[in-house]
């Protein structure tokens, strides 16, 4: 995390606890000795270069990155992993190919099988929280387009979507604005 400041408000309980890690891509060192403390309510900014390492962070906090050291820590009552509790949106829009066979509601729908076990179907609760965050986020007139067929400010409204969708406990979101109408 070259080049990186990080703000950060604190106010116990810790929600989520980073001790010391690395993290590496092959032979290259991306993270090290990486440490901080995100409280619950805490608004954390991390601000740095492109490919000073945000995305990775963001990955290895969600476990999808193996850890070289130091250990990932979060709030007690979280056994199913952290992955299912932390609302995602990543950086890279869905998709580029027009044709991807994927609706805007069956998207945003996945942000609710993400917690489920086993039979992963969508109840009535799931397909009502699914109109509601598309109301919310204006995408109602939107719900039965294809993803690949959107602007890429579309796109991130339906994954912003997507990750509040499951009303998750804390939110991880890369460079959210980036191709965002101000409003
Ligand atoms: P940022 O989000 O700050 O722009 P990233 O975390 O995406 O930075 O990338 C950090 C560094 O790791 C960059 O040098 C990038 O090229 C490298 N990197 C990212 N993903 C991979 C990968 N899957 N394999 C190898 N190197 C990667």
């Amino acid at each position: 995390l070259d080049g990186v400041t990080g703000v950060q408000t604190c106010a116990l309980p810790i929600f989520l606890s980073v001790q010391d890690i690395a993290v590496r891509y092959g032979k290259t060192d991306v993270l090290a000795n990486i440490s901080f403390d995100v409280a619950e309510g805490d608004y954390i900014g991390i601000a740095g270069p492109n490919g000073s390492g945000k995305t990775t962070l963001m990955k290895a906090i969600l476990g999808l990155l193996p850890l070289q050291a130091g250990t990932i820590v979060h709030a007690a009552g979280m056994a199913t992993g952290i992955g299912g509790h932390i609302g995602y949106l990543p950086q890279k829009a869905f998709s580029t190919d027009r044709h991807f066979p994927a609706e805007v509601r069956e998207i945003v729908a996945m942000g609710r099988l993400a917690g489920k076990r086993g039979l992963r179907l969508l109840n009535r609760a799931d397909r009502e929280a699914v109109d509601t965050i598309l109301e919310k986020l204006n995408l109602s007139d939107l719900r039965n387009r294809r993803i690949g067929n959107l602007s890429g400010g579309q796109q991130q409204r339906v994954l912003l979507a997507r990750a509040l969708v499951g009303n998750p406990t804390a939110l991880l979101l890369d460079e959210p604005t980036s191709a965002l109408d101000p409003k």
